[in-house]
């Protein structure tokens, strides 16, 4: 999903659920946020609305993307009506009325799937989703300029249950 869709959900609901009253923010992923799903900065010039990069990884990332933007843009109604913008009882009332479920939490500590290793260094690297084709960062720095080379390619060691039996002194990637 591009910051194109951010902007699409959010003109979607400015219509539907804000009279399309709300200035359109500036939307942007941020791959750093991991302690809630999204954040509304305000500001008076422009204010922001972040969405969680790891959404995107959800089985139903579609609808946790558009229930999030739905909330954050609840706390830019209320800062834009110059009324207390955290979770208050407005909040709650408006949460209702325009259907967005959620209190912007989703677990991110999935447990990880796979285990990859470095054929040269054994240097191991657990991940939750599939890698196609990815070589260890630190041989291909220490080796080979920074490129990527097949010698270096990670290799699939363990898949599910067998990860959590992975020694654990790797790095997490
Ligand atoms: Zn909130
Ligand atoms: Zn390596």
């Amino acid at each position: 999903m591009s910051e194109h869709d951010l902007i699409r959900i959010f003109t979607e609901w400015n219509l539907r659920s804000f009279s399309g009253e709300l200035p359109v923010p500036e939307i942007r992923w941020n791959s750093r946020l991991k302690t809630s799903a999204g954040r509304f900065i305000p500001d008076r010039t422009r204010s922001i609305i972040e969405v969680a990069t790891y959404l995107c990884e959800e089985p139903n990332a579609e609808h946790l993307i558009r229930d999030t933007i739905g909330h954050e843009m609840i706390h830019f109604w209320l800062w834009e009506r110059r009324m207390p913008y955290g979770h208050t009882p407005e909040f709650h009332r408006k949460m209702e009325e325009i259907g967005v479920s959620r209190y912007n939490s989703v677990p991110r500590h999935r447990p990880f799937k796979y285990c990859y290793a470095c054929p040269s260094c054994d240097q191991k690297i657990l991940t939750r989703k599939r890698i196609r084709k990815a070589a260890c960062a630190k041989c291909c720095n220490a080796h080979n300029d920074g490129e990527f080379h097949s010698r270096f390619q990670l290799k699939l060691v363990a898949v599910g249950e067998q990860v959590g039996q992975v020694p654990s002194r790797e790095r997490v990637g």
